[in-house]
């Protein structure tokens, strides 16, 4: 498939629930699917996963040599277990709506709690990841001879020979047990945090709910945000300074317009289940255009979330250097609601 081109821009939207004859990676613990630079070239130092484990399904002990992993609960309930090189290790639930974060390089795993299907969006802070090589245990002792895993586990190396021979990466098994307490040597900044706890700030025409590095201290690399926009309102006109944006759609449908100086210009619709790409630096806007409120759920490649609104730096200037800027009496300019509202109302038409 080649690069489309619209108005200068290439395609910033990726639908990831595709199914199994399109690459969605199924097995009896659960499935995932994931978008990256090789199926959005766009999409250049970011990636994400879409994962659903069964009530006891676990993606195996693993870690990511080149990315950190940032992520967030659509539905159910999962334990995740982290370790750093520092001894630190922990083991911690998250319900619908929380998020974890792991550092580059830590290992870690995921595990489906029940009763139902876990539904959770994974988001890299590298564009050429894969969530189907990653450094898997499993995978690891396959290929290791069972001499070398003898004398490295204190067993005979007969022990090694019903191992798996490779990369398992989703296991089914049983629902563990309820977590007792106190276990573990938690690092002091924890790897999960509420946000379902968390109360959204609230704009005329939607809600958000961002978790930076000051809330989430463990996550000073990454951080993230879910934004509900009703009918025909808008998130304004802005752009982010200081990191790339990725977004997946929860619900409802929005449309994106992509600005990338020198006239170009691309405009996409996204609804359920389409990732998108905002590259560091661009212009954008989103306009919610379905009937339902829309949620999406974002992740940016740095621990603070900058962000730069056009109606707040109009605002910043004189009339008169809009008007001279625009071309257009100062009496038109003086009209113009500036100063940032985050999410503005609008109507649907
Ligand atoms: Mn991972
Ligand atoms: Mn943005």
């Amino acid at each position: 498939m080649g690069e489309v081109l619209v108005g200068g821009l290439p395609q910033f939207k990726f639908f990831m629930e595709y199914g199994p004859d399109e690459g969605r990676k199924v097995t009896p613990g659960g499935s995932g699917t994931e978008s990256n630079v090789h199926k959005l070239p766009i999409s250049e130092n970011m990636a994400g996963v879409s994962m659903r484990l069964n009530p006891g399904g676990l993606r195996e002990l693993h870690w990511h040599a080149t990315a950190a992993e940032w992520g967030y609960v659509v539905r159910g309930r999962v334990r995740v277990t982290a370790i750093n090189l520092e001894g630190h290790w922990e083991a911690a639930d998250c319900d619908e709506g929380d998020v974890f974060f792991f550092p580059r390089g830590w290992g870690h795993s995921i595990q489906g709690l029940g009763p139902d299907e876990a539904h959770f969006i994974l988001v890299f802070d590298n564009g050429s990841f894969s969530e189907f090589g990653t450094f898997s245990a499993s995978d690891w002792i396959g290929h290791t001879p069972p001499q070398v895993l003898g004398t490295n586990f204190g067993v005979p190396s007969e022990t090694f020979a019903k191992f798996p021979k490779s990369e398992v990466w989703i296991v089914p098994g049983p629902v563990p047990p309820p977590l007792p307490t106190g276990t573990g040597n938690p690092h002091p900044l924890r790897f999960v945090y509420r946000m379902s706890a968390m109360e959204p700030q609230q704009f005329p025409g939607g809600t958000l709910k961002l978790v930076t590095v000051n809330e989430f201290p463990m996550s000073s690399t990454m951080c993230g945000a879910l934004m509900t926009i009703q009918p025909g309102s808008l998130r304004e006109l802005h752009w982010h300074p200081g990191s790339d944006e990725w977004q997946y759609v929860i619900k409802g449908r929005i449309r994106v317009g992509l600005f990338g100086s020198g006239g170009r210009m691309r405009i996409e619709e996204l609804g359920w289940g389409d990732s998108g790409y905002i590259p560091s630096g661009y212009g954008h806007y989103i306009e919610s255009i379905g009937d339902e409120d829309a949620q999406v759920l974002f992740g940016f490649n740095s621990g603070t979330h900058q962000s730069i609104s056009a109606s707040e730096w109009f605002g910043r200037n004189s009339t008169q250097l809009l008007a001279t800027n625009f071309g257009v009496p100062e009496s038109v300019i003086e009209k113009l609601v500036l100063g940032n509202q985050f999410v503005r109302r609008g109507t649907k038409t």
